[in-house]
Protein backbone atom coordinates (compact mmCIF):
# COMPACT_ATOMS: atom_id res chain seq x y z
CA UNK A 1 0.00 0.00 0.00
CA UNK A 2 1.60 3.28 -1.34
CA UNK A 3 2.19 5.96 1.74
CA UNK A 4 -0.61 8.77 1.72
CA UNK A 5 1.37 11.81 0.49
CA UNK A 6 0.55 15.14 2.60
CA UNK A 7 -0.47 18.07 -0.10
CA UNK A 8 2.59 20.05 1.35
CA UNK A 9 4.88 17.36 1.04
CA UNK A 10 8.13 18.18 -1.21
CA UNK A 11 7.73 21.64 -0.09
CA UNK A 12 9.63 23.57 2.11
CA UNK A 13 7.18 25.75 4.03
CA UNK A 14 8.53 27.26 7.11
CA UNK A 15 6.12 29.94 9.30
CA UNK A 16 8.10 32.70 10.70
CA UNK A 17 7.09 35.08 13.00
CA UNK A 18 7.97 38.63 13.51
CA UNK A 19 6.74 41.48 15.54
CA UNK A 20 5.47 44.74 14.06
CA UNK A 21 4.13 48.45 15.36
CA UNK A 22 3.01 51.46 14.11
CA UNK A 23 4.99 53.79 15.96
CA UNK A 24 7.93 50.81 16.34
CA UNK A 25 7.96 49.72 13.19
CA UNK A 26 9.56 45.82 12.47
CA UNK A 27 11.51 43.93 14.50
CA UNK A 28 13.05 42.51 10.78
CA UNK A 29 13.72 39.84 12.40
CA UNK A 30 12.02 36.14 10.62
CA UNK A 31 11.37 34.09 13.91
CA UNK A 32 10.94 30.51 13.96
CA UNK A 33 9.29 29.75 16.54
CA UNK A 34 6.10 31.89 18.05
CA UNK A 35 8.07 31.94 21.52
CA UNK A 36 11.05 33.86 20.03
CA UNK A 37 8.81 36.09 18.75
CA UNK A 38 7.26 36.93 22.50
CA UNK A 39 10.50 37.34 23.48
CA UNK A 40 11.79 39.54 21.02
CA UNK A 41 8.24 41.76 21.84
CA UNK A 42 9.13 41.74 25.64
CA UNK A 43 12.72 42.82 25.16
CA UNK A 44 11.10 45.87 22.80
CA UNK A 45 8.58 46.40 25.04
CA UNK A 46 11.38 46.32 28.46
CA UNK A 47 13.63 48.78 26.47
CA UNK A 48 10.51 50.91 25.56
CA UNK A 49 9.97 51.33 29.75
CA UNK A 50 12.99 51.69 30.79
CA UNK A 51 12.56 55.19 28.14
CA UNK A 52 9.10 55.94 30.13
CA UNK A 53 7.49 54.71 26.63
CA UNK A 54 5.65 51.81 25.82
CA UNK A 55 6.12 49.23 22.74
CA UNK A 56 3.29 49.71 19.83
CA UNK A 57 4.68 46.26 19.19
CA UNK A 58 2.80 42.77 18.42
CA UNK A 59 3.59 39.14 17.12
CA UNK A 60 2.53 38.57 13.65
CA UNK A 61 3.28 35.58 11.50
CA UNK A 62 5.28 36.85 8.66
CA UNK A 63 3.43 35.74 5.68
CA UNK A 64 0.28 37.96 6.93
CA UNK A 65 -1.70 35.50 7.66
CA UNK A 66 -3.50 35.69 10.93
CA UNK A 67 -2.29 33.68 14.05
CA UNK A 68 -4.77 30.63 14.34
CA UNK A 69 -5.68 29.44 18.34
CA UNK A 70 -2.95 27.77 18.97
CA UNK A 71 -0.43 30.36 18.16
CA UNK A 72 -2.58 32.49 20.44
CA UNK A 73 -2.41 29.77 23.21
CA UNK A 74 1.15 29.67 22.87
CA UNK A 75 1.89 33.47 23.26
CA UNK A 76 -0.25 33.90 26.16
CA UNK A 77 2.16 30.84 27.34
CA UNK A 78 5.11 32.33 26.78
CA UNK A 79 3.63 35.55 28.34
CA UNK A 80 3.09 34.06 31.81
ZN1 LIG B 1 12.34 40.13 16.45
Amino acid sequence: MPAKRKPNQGAVIMTTYTTIGDVRGCCGHAHRTIEAAERCRQCDAEGCREQGGYSDRRVMRSDGAPLDESEMDAIHAARS
